[in-house]
C-alpha cells in the first residue's frame, strides 16, 4: 500500500469550535472594534484547528501539507501563527476553486466544515452561500462533497473531516470509511454545544493520524460524467443567465460538463473549459 506523503487540507470557517454566527466582515460593524475582535478571534479560533490538523499530519509520517485558506473571504486564516513546515494557498481572483491541487497529492482532509444548506439544526450551513442549493446529476451536494470530487476526480481519496457533526455525518454519506473529529453539535443556524479549542484541536490531531492510517482503505469520491449541475435559489435568477447556463424555472438553472471539475467551475466561476491539473 502507498503511504500518504502528501496532503491538500481544505478549510472552513464556519465548522470550527468555538464559531457558531457569520464571519462579521459584511455586516456594518465589520470596521468597528466588536466587528473586527469578533473576526479576529475566529481566525484565531480557525488557525488553531488548522495547525493541529498538520501537526497530526506530520507525526503520522506526512511530509507535504498544502492548506487552501478556502473560507469566503480567501485571507481568514492568520499566517503568522501557522507551525513551520506547512504552505498555505489564500488570496482572492482564484484561477479556480481547490488552488494548488495536483495528482500528487495522497489524500484530501477538511477542517473547519459545516454541513450543506438547508441541513435541519446544523450550525452556519450553507452551500457556498445562503439560500441555494446544489444539485450534482440529482444529488444534493454541499460544499465538502464538491471538494471530495473534484479531488476525487484527480484519484484522491477524501479521509479526514473536522467540524459541526451534522457536517461529519454528511461527509461518511460521500466517503464511506472516512474518519471524523465532531468539534461541536449545532442546534440551529447560530447555535451549537461546543468542545473548547484545547479539546477540539486534540481530538483533531489524533483523528487526523488515524485517518493517514486508513487512507488506503477509502476510495476517492467520483461522479460519473456527463455532470449536470442544477443550482436552485430562493430568488428568482435574473433575466440574463451566465453563458452556458440552462434555465428550469424560475428558481433552478443548470449547467453540463464533460466531467465534475468542468461543470463545477462552469457553474461558479464561469469557467466551462478549465482544464483538469496535473
Ligand atoms: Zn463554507
Amino acid at each position: 500500500m502507498k503511504s500518504v506523503k502528501s496532503v491538500y487540507m481544505m478549510t472552513d470557517l464556519e465548522g470550527v469550535a468555538g464559531v457558531d454566527d457569520w464571519d462579521p466582515r459584511h455586516t456594518d460593524y465589520a470596521n468597528e472594534a466588536k466587528g473586527v475582535y469578533e473576526r479576529s478571534e475566529m481566525q484565531r479560533l480557525l488557525t488553531g484547528e488548522v495547525n493541529a490538523a498538520a501537526e497530526g499530519l506530520f507525526k503520522a509520517g506526512v511530509e507535504e501539507v498544502l492548506i487552501n485558506d478556502a473560507h469566503g473571504a480567501g485571507r481568514t486564516i492568520l499566517p503568522e501563527e501557522l507551525i513551520p513546515g506547512v504552505r498555505i494557498a489564500r488570496g482572492r481572483n482564484r484561477p479556480n476553486w481547490l488552488l494548488g491541487i495536483s495528482r500528487r497529492f495522497d489524500a484530501l482532509v477538511q477542517v473547519g466544515m459545516h454541513a450543506m444548506g438547508y441541513t435541519p439544526n446544523a450550525c452556519l450551513a450553507h452551500s457556498m452561500s445562503r439560500g441555494i442549493r446544489y444539485r450534482a446529476n440529482g444529488r444534493e451536494i454541499g460544499e465538502m462533497g464538491m471538494a471530495a470530487c473534484l479531488a476525487g476526480q484527480l484519484g484522491i481519496p477524501w479521509v479526514f473531516t473536522s467540524g459541526d457533526l451534522h457536517a461529519c455525518r454528511e461527509s461518511e454519506t460521500w466517503a464511506p470509511g472516512i474518519v471524523t473529529a465532531p468539534v461541536k453539535e449545532g442546534l440551529s443556524d447560530l447555535c451549537a454545544v461546543h468542545l473548547p479549542p484545547a479539546d477540539a484541536r486534540n481530538l483533531i490531531r489524533e483523528r487526523v493520524q488515524e485517518a493517514v492510517q486508513k487512507a488506503g482503505q477509502i476510495a476517492p469520491v467520483t461522479i460519473q460524467g456527463p455532470v449536470v449541475i442544477e443550482v436552485q435559489r430562493e430568488e428568482p435568477w435574473p433575466a440574463k443567465l451566465r453563458e452556458g447556463a440552462e434555465r428550469i424555472d424560475a428558481f433552478t438553472v443548470r449547467y453540463t460538463g464533460k466531467h465534475f471539475w468542468q461543470a463545477f467551475h462552469h457553474a461558479t466561476y464561469g469557467k466551462p473549459d478549465l482544464p483538469l491539473p496535473e
